[in-house]
């Protein structure tokens, strides 16, 4: 070791809060944020982080920050089911969820995850669902003559990989798309809730579905592997609506939230038309 490591090493072992990106010290004099995950401190203009976002963190002590290094797996990749493991281990109360929901939106819109553009598969590319097939072709031909049955993987998230298929061309970004959903749910409550009489209300007058309570509704969507029900549907229509809106012009951030009456317009037009 030369003398100008040995030098380097001693003076880096001084710093008290160094910052995990620059490595210079972060003092108190500068906008500095701490990472909920290693303990970490980073510099705001480090991770590009806007100071009006600085300030809200600053403000709002419920919301957490995670550094991008906790933030994804060992690959580089956006850790989405990390995601979810944060606010399905909050269970006990649907509150602490909510402001859970609301730290994973501002982390992706913090580092910009967004899905990419749309792009539909080619019915080349897909590989049939068989045992839809038959059944369609006895019951529903007319179906056959505009659609394709796919296969996706059968592990519980059947419902996100087939939304992830038909609007990427691959079922993989189906954690991106329940994590969408379940921080959907968490922040329009009043729509998902057995009050709604825009979302629950048609539904419960038809005996043959079983719904929900809102709370468990909640915890089911945020498992990994979990069955959907009809509420679900409703929920990833509402994302789902969000990503046609803003996806044919690129990679929009779908971590953002709506205006809340677009939002509420856009989901009562789905309900209806879809149903
Ligand atoms: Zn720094
Ligand atoms: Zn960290």
């Amino acid at each position: 070791m030369n003398r100008l490591t040995t030098h380097h090493a001693a003076k880096k072992t001084q710093l008290r809060y160094p910052c995990r990106v620059c490595s210079q010290e972060c003092s108190y004099e500068e906008e500095s944020i701490q990472c909920d995950g290693c303990q970490c401190w980073l510099h705001q203009h480090c991770i590009r982080m806007m100071l009006t976002q600085y300030v809200e963190y600053s403000q709002k002590p419920s919301l957490q920050f995670f550094c991008l290094r906790c933030d994804c797996d060992s690959d580089g990749h956006y850790n989405f089911r990390a995601s979810l493991e944060r606010i399905a281990c909050l269970a006990l109360d649907v509150s602490h969820m909510r402001d859970q929901a609301e730290t994973e939106n501002r982390l992706l819109a913090l580092y910009g995850i967004t899905l990419p553009p749309l792009s539909a598969p080619y019915a080349r590319d897909v590989v049939v669902d068989r045992p839809s097939l038959s059944l369609l072709q006895r019951h529903s031909q007319w179906l056959l003559k505009q659609y394709v049955p796919a296969a996706v993987g059968a592990d519980g998230n059947c419902l996100f990989r087939a939304m992830s298929l038909a609007l990427y061309g691959h079922d993989g970004l189906y954690d991106h798309l329940r994590l969408l959903t379940t921080t959907e749910v968490l922040l329009q409550p009043s729509l998902y809730d057995s009050t709604s009489a825009e979302y629950y209300a048609p539904y419960t007058a038809d005996d043959r579905l079983m719904l929900y309570t809102y709370d468990n509704f909640v915890k089911e969507t945020v498992k990994d592997g979990a069955y959907s029900d009809m509420l679900t549907v409703l929920a990833l229509s509402s994302v789902c609506i969000r990503l046609k809106c803003t996806g044919r012009r690129g990679c929009a951030s779908f971590g953002t939230i709506v205006e809340p009456g677009k939002a509420h317009m856009e989901k009562k037009h789905s309900t209806y038309q879809g149903s």
